[in-house]
C-alpha cells in the first residue's frame, strides 16, 4: 500500500477517458485496493475524438477502443448509472439499488450535450453527438446527397460538416453569433476556418437562430426554410454534476476542485469534462472540455491520492481540431488584446498565431503547423516577451529563440 492511498475501495463515477486514465494511474501508482468504476453506458470505455472524425468515415468501433491494460484488476460496472452519493456514510447507490462504501469516490461523470427546445417536436431526426450511439445514428444517416443541418457553429458542428462533405452529403451551419468558435478561437483563427468551409460548399448561416420546424424543414428567425434530412445540434454541454449538488458539494455547472482535483468534499474528487478548475492562465475557474485535460488531470489526481504531497495539476489547456485537411492545435486562451501572426493567415496556410494579453502571451495557435506547437507553447506564461519582429518572422527557429535558458 503507498503512502497516502485511501482505505477502503476507489469508486469512480463515469467511464471515459478520464476515468481510465485516472485507474491506471492509481495502478502504475502501486495502488493494490479494489478499484470500481461504474459507467451508465453499455459500451467499453471509447475515446470520443473520432466520433465527428474518422468514426464517421469508417464505422469501426473496435477501433476506438480505450486501451484498458494498464486499469488492471478494476472492477467495471456498465450499463447502470450512479443515482445518489452519501458522503455521510461514504457510500454510492446505483440505479439497480446495488450499494457500494468507498475509501474515496472520484466523480468522472463528464458533460451533457445542451439541447434545442425550438426542435424538441420535430418530426425530422434531430440528433446530438457525444456517444457511440449518437455517432451510429448520423452516420447511418449521411452519405451522397444527404442534406445536413448543424446548429452550433463550435468543435462539433465544424467536425461534423467537414467529415459530411467529405462523404457527399450537402451541409447548412446555423451558428446564433456573428463568427464561428466563439468559444475556443480567436478571431483570425475563426475567419480562415469560416473561409475553409465556404470554400468546401458549406452554407453558413451566421447570427441566426432556429425558431422551430415545418415538416422536412427548419425555420430560421430571419425566416428562411432549411430543407434538411438530419439535423445534428451542437451548441455546448453542460456538466453532469447533479449528485455532486445533490451532496452539497460545491458546483456550478461543473464540480469545483483544487490543483490536487479534491472537491469540497473530504474523500471526494472529481476530473476531467465534469470539473471546475483555475485556469493557470486565465486565472478564472472554468470548464476545461479538452481530450489532454481529461487524461492528465485523470492521471495527476491518481498520483495526488496516493502521494498528497505530488506536484499540483497545472498543465496549459489545449485542444487539436481536425477539420479537412486543415490540423488546428490551440493551448492556452484564445481572446486577447494584440496577435501576433506568423505567416499568411489564409485556408490551406501554414501559419502560428501567438495572443497576447497586456504583453503576456496568453494563446498559442497553429494550423497545419504541427512542429512549432511544442515551442510555441513555452510561450505560454512566460516573460519577457522575445522579440516581437523575430516572433512575427516564420523564418525565425522558434527552437532556439524560444528554448529554455539552459539549453541555450
Ligand atoms: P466523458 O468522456 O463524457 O465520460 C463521462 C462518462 O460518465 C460518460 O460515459 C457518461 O455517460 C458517464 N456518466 C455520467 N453520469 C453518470 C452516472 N451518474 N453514473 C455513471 N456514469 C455516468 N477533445 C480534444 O481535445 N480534441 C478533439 O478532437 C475532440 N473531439 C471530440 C469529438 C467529440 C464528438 C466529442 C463529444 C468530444 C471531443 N473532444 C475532443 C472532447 C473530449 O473527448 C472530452 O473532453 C473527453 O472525452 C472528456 O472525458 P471525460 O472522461 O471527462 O468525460
Ligand atoms: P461549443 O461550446 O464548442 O460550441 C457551441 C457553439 O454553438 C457556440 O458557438 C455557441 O455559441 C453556439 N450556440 C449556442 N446556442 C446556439 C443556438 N441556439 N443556435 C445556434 N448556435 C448556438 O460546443 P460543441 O457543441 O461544439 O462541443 C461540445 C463538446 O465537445 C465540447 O465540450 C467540446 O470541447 C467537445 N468537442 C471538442 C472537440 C475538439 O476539441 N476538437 C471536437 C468536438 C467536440 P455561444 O458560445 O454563444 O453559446
Amino acid at each position: 500500500m503507498t503512502a497516502g492511498a485511501p482505505h477502503g475501495p476507489v469508486v469512480v463515477l463515469g467511464g471515459g477517458l478520464a476515468a481510465v486514465s485516472f485507474a491506471g494511474g492509481l495502478r502504475s501508482g502501486g495502488f493494490e485496493g479494489g478499484i470500481v468504476v461504474v459507467s451508465d453506458e453499455v459500451e467499453p470505455p471509447y475515446d470520443r475524438p473520432p466520433l465527428s472524425k474518422e468514426f464517421q468515415r469508417e464505422g469501426l468501433p473496435d477501433k476506438i477502443r480505450l486501451d484498458l491494460s494498464r486499469a488492471r484488476d478494476v472492477e467495471w460496472l456498465r450499463g447502470t448509472p450512479a443515482c445518489k452519493i452519501d458522503t455521510q456514510r461514504r457510500e454510492v447507490l446505483l440505479a439497480d439499488d446495488r450499494r457500494f462504501g468507498y475509501g474515496a469516490l472520484v466523480f468522472a461523470t463528464g458533460a451533457s450535450p445542451r439541447r434545442l427546445p425550438a426542435l424538441q417536436d420535430a418530426t425530422l431526426p434531430v440528433i446530438t453527438l457525444r456517444t457511440l450511439d449518437d455517432a451510429q445514428r448520423i452516420r447511418a444517416g449521411l452519405g451522397p446527397g444527404a442534406r445536413l443541418v448543424v446548429v452550433g457553429g463550435g468543435v462539433i458542428g465544424l467536425e461534423l460538416a467537414a467529415t459530411a462533405r467529405g462523404l457527399g452529403a450537402s451541409v447548412t451551419v446555423i451558428e446564433a453569433l456573428d463568427r464561428l468558435m466563439n468559444r475556443c478561437a480567436s478571431t483570425t483563427l475563426a475567419k480562415v476556418v469560416a473561409q475553409s468551409h465556404l470554400d468546401h460548399g458549406v452554407d453558413i448561416r451566421l447570427g441566426r437562430q432556429v425558431m422551430g420546424f415545418e415538416g422536412p424543414a427548419i425555420v430560421l428567425d430571419d425566416g428562411a426554410r432549411v430543407e434538411a434530412d438530419l439535423v445534428v445540434v451542437g451548441i455546448g454541454v453542460v456538466a453532469n454534476d447533479e449528485l455532486a449538488r445533490a451532496a452539497d458539494i460545491a458546483c456550478d455547472d461543473g464540480i469545483f476542485v483544487d490543483r490536487l482535483g479534491r472537491t469540497t468534499c473530504p474523500g471526494v474528487y472529481a476530473i476531467g469534462d465534469v470539473t471546475r478548475q483555475r485556469n493557470p492562465i486565465s486565472g478564472r475557474f472554468e470548464r476545461i472540455e479538452t481530450w489532454s485535460n481529461a487524461q492528465n488531470q485523470g492521471l495527476a489526481a491518481a498520483r495526488t491520492l496516493l502521494d498528497p504531497t505530488a506536484a499540483p495539476y497545472a498543465d496549459i489547456p489545449w485542444y487539436w481540431s481536425d477539420q479537412y485537411d486543415l490540423r488546428l492545435q490551440v493551448a492556452g486562451v484564445s481572446m486577447g488584446d494584440e496577435e501576433i501572426v506568423r505567416g499568411e493567415a489564409v485556408p490551406g496556410a501554414k501559419f502560428s498565431l501567438i495572443q497576447l494579453h497586456r504583453g503576456r502571451a496568453v494563446g498559442v495557435t497553429c494550423m497545419n503547423n504541427v512542429r512549432e506547437f511544442s515551442s510555441l507553447k513555452r510561450l505560454l506564461g512566460s516573460v519577457p516577451l522575445p522579440d516581437r519582429a523575430a516572433l512575427a518572422d516564420p523564418g525565425t527557429d522558434l527552437r532556439k529563440l524560444l528554448a529554455p535558458p539552459m539549453a541555450r
